[in-house]
């Protein structure tokens, strides 16, 4: 049994599950009977209402649906409000009292009829003004049961179309509750959107447009309380109504807030933002606690778009805003809604990918500079994309990296290593240790040692000819677990290289609890070396660098050199190892067969 989820639109913060069932099973529900599996998942997903008979997929699919509320839900929603207007749609609901269970045929027989033009849709056709009304549910109760339906708004129009029908209909509520936050009083995301899309009507000429959070809003929540909490949205509320650079804003959910500003220049609107964040960081139930805010700001040239793409574009800023103990704010670029875009795209393709053997390993030697000797190789992925162009790990790795998908990239690259290095060993030829990169994301995979010696074990390689170089910033999210797994490794006889040292901010103490062969020092000090106006200061970091690796044992090995004189001026230095387009640029590994081994 499948289980489907459907973002239930009039109330967006819940989801819908439901399993697809067959009649039995529908009228066994109808009878009273919930499914054993239907249990199951409210157990596993927490707090659930309305165990109902669904219809999806325009009517045609019957099933049996349970509402989710998500566990850290952190305020409570009116669920009883008959009707919500969100994103400039209406979804109407109709509900019907029935005494007795519910007859099936009755439901579909209803169903037809208000799919087609009926009473009930004629009632509301005038506010149906860029679409027809759309049935998009009908949702049983055990007593009564819910039919949905939707009318879509222009959104400059939603207001007065609103109050009209409000006045219409008696119903002040309705009005209130399209526009107005219950908690704040404050009015909602549906009063800014007209703003956004007919500034001029405001009298705003240029304006730029900020989403932003409270971060742990949870913790508020949780440690102080509802009422602390409540009490912090407020003075958001305040603060946006008083601050003179905002000419709308609203609270838009939980947590969430948008405004729209005055356009100015950049560094200007920062400043202008960390003082009014500044302004509201303190909490009054704790002098210590600080309230941290993440915000997006989509600027003026990029928010001439439609309300809710200026709001993406906005929160998309927002989720980058991931510092701790500190107040972020972002700036939307294109390139973060091209990033995503991209990323999406390729997540969905990798399985192709992979299956069209598309990953290809090239390897890059690394030279003894005494002997002028190679000593082995890093392993460097490259993308044939399509089989149409290559694509460097900077186009891919990092979005691989966030979602977790990059421990398959690495295990084709371990594969094929191995697949060379039992080739290369039964062909006779030289045999070079040869690097892989680890990424750091995979070390909290219980499993990963055990699935990298099947591997490496599979095809019957040594393990000394394998080298696993781990970035120094993965030292930052837990120091214990990467030394648990860099010391498993090595007794397993790998070898392990630091990469890229120089450009994380770990301490030097570290260097002593890792068990390293070789420290990697990054292209960025190796580019201020030999370039014939020195720095006397960079001499100075490079030596040392250079004799602490020496010092604590390791091999010595600069990553990035391109000119003679650089090697020269690392040679001088006491560098033992150079990889770098000086010697080599990556090859592919016929390539470098041909030409090392
Ligand atoms: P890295 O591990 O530090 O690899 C060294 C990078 O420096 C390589 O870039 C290499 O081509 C480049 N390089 C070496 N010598 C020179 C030089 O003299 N001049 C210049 N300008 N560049 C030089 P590449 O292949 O683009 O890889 C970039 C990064 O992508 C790697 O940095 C590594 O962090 C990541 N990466 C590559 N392959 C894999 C992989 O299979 N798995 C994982 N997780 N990451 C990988
Ligand atoms: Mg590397
Ligand atoms: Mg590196």
């Amino acid at each position: 049994m499948f289980i489907n989820k459907l973002n239930q639109l009039y109330k967006p913060e819940r989801v819908l599950y439901y399993l697809e069932a067959g009649p039995e099973e529908i009228e066994a529900f109808y009878k009273g009977e919930i499914p054993e599996t239907f249990r199951k998942l409210a157990g596993t997903f927490g707090t659930y209402d309305y165990p109902g008979v669904f219809y999806v997929d325009s009517l045609e699919k019957e099933v049996i649906g349970i509402e989710y509320r998500p566990e850290d839900d952190r305020i409570d929603y009116p669920t009883e409000l008959k009707s919500i207007l969100l994103d400039g749609a209406f979804y109407y609901s109709i509900e019907i009292e029935n005494d007795n269970r519910i007859d099936l045929p009755f439901i579909r027989e209803l169903f037809a009829k208000l799919a087609r033009d009926d009473d009930a849709h004629r009632q509301y056709s005038d506010l149906a003004i860029s679409d027809a009304p759309r049935v998009i549910g009908v949702f049983t109760h055990i007593s009564k049961f819910r039919i949905l339906y939707e009318c879509r708004l222009e959104a400059d129009r939603a207001s007065d179309v609103i109050r009209d029908d409000a006045e219409k209909l008696d119903r002040e509520l309705l009005y209130r509750m399209a526009f107005h936050d219950p908690i704040t009083g404050h009015y909602n995301w549906n009063h800014l959107v007209p703003f956004l899309e007919m500034p001029m009507d405001y009298g705003i000429r240029d304006y730029a447009f900020a989403h932003f959070d409270i971060k742990e809003f949870r913790i508020i929540n949780e440690v102080y309380g509802h009422i602390a909490a409540n009490k912090v949205l407020s003075n958001v509320v305040r603060a946006m109504n008083e601050a003179d650079f905002v000419y709308s804003s609203a609270r838009c959910h939980n947590d969430n807030f948008a405004m729209m500003l005055r356009d100015m220049p950049e560094q200007e609107m920062i400043a202008k933002l960390e003082e009014f964040f500044e302004g509201l960081s303190h909490l009054e139930e704790d002098p210590n606690y600080k309230i941290y805010f993440r915000c997006g700001v989509v600027p003026m040239q990029r928010a001439v778009f439609s309300a809710n793409r200026v709001a993406d574009a906005g929160k998309l800023a927002q989720k980058l805003g991931t510092t701790p103990n500190r107040t972020d704010i972002v700036m939307y670029t294109d390139k973060m809604n091209d990033d995503i875009l991209w990323s999406n795209y390729i997540k969905a393709y990798l399985d192709t990918a992979v299956q069209n053997d598309e990953f290809l390993v090239y390897l890059q030697p690394k030279f003894d500079i005494k002997e002028e000797k190679i000593k082995g190789a890093e392993a460097l992925i490259r993308w044939n994309y399509k089989k149409r162009v290559m694509l460097p790990p900077y186009r891919f790795i990092p979005f691989f990296e966030k979602d977790g998908s990059i421990g398959k990239i690495d295990d084709i690259v371990l594969d094929k290593v191995c697949h060379a290095l039992a080739d290369w060993k039964r062909e006779g030829r030289p045999l070079y240790p040869v690097s892989v990169n680890l990424s750091r994301s995979r070390l909290y995979d219980p499993g990963l040692i055990d699935h990298l010696v099947g591997i490496i074990d599979s095809y019957g390689v040594d393990h000394g000819l394998i080298d696993f170089e781990l970035t120094e910033s993965a030292s930052y999210d837990n120091k214990e677990q990467m030394l648990l797994v860099l010391n498993r490794l090595r007794e397993k006889g790998f070898r392990i290289s630091m990469d890229d040292f120089g450009t994380g901010y770990s301490s030097l103490s570290l260097l002593t609890e890792m068990p390293l062969d070789t420290l990697k020092i990054d292209k960025s000090f190796v580019d201020k070396v030999g370039t014939g106006q020195d720095l006397e200061k960079d001499l100075v970091v490079m030596r040392y660098i250079i004799s602490l690796a020496k010092e604590l044992g390791f091999v010595c090995l600069a990553e990035g050199a391109e000119q003679s004189s650089q090697v020269e001026q690392l040679r001088s230095l006491g560098c033992d190892v150079i990889q770098g387009y000086y010697y080599s640029r990556p090859i592919p590994m016929e390539e470098y067969v041909e030409k090392y081994l």
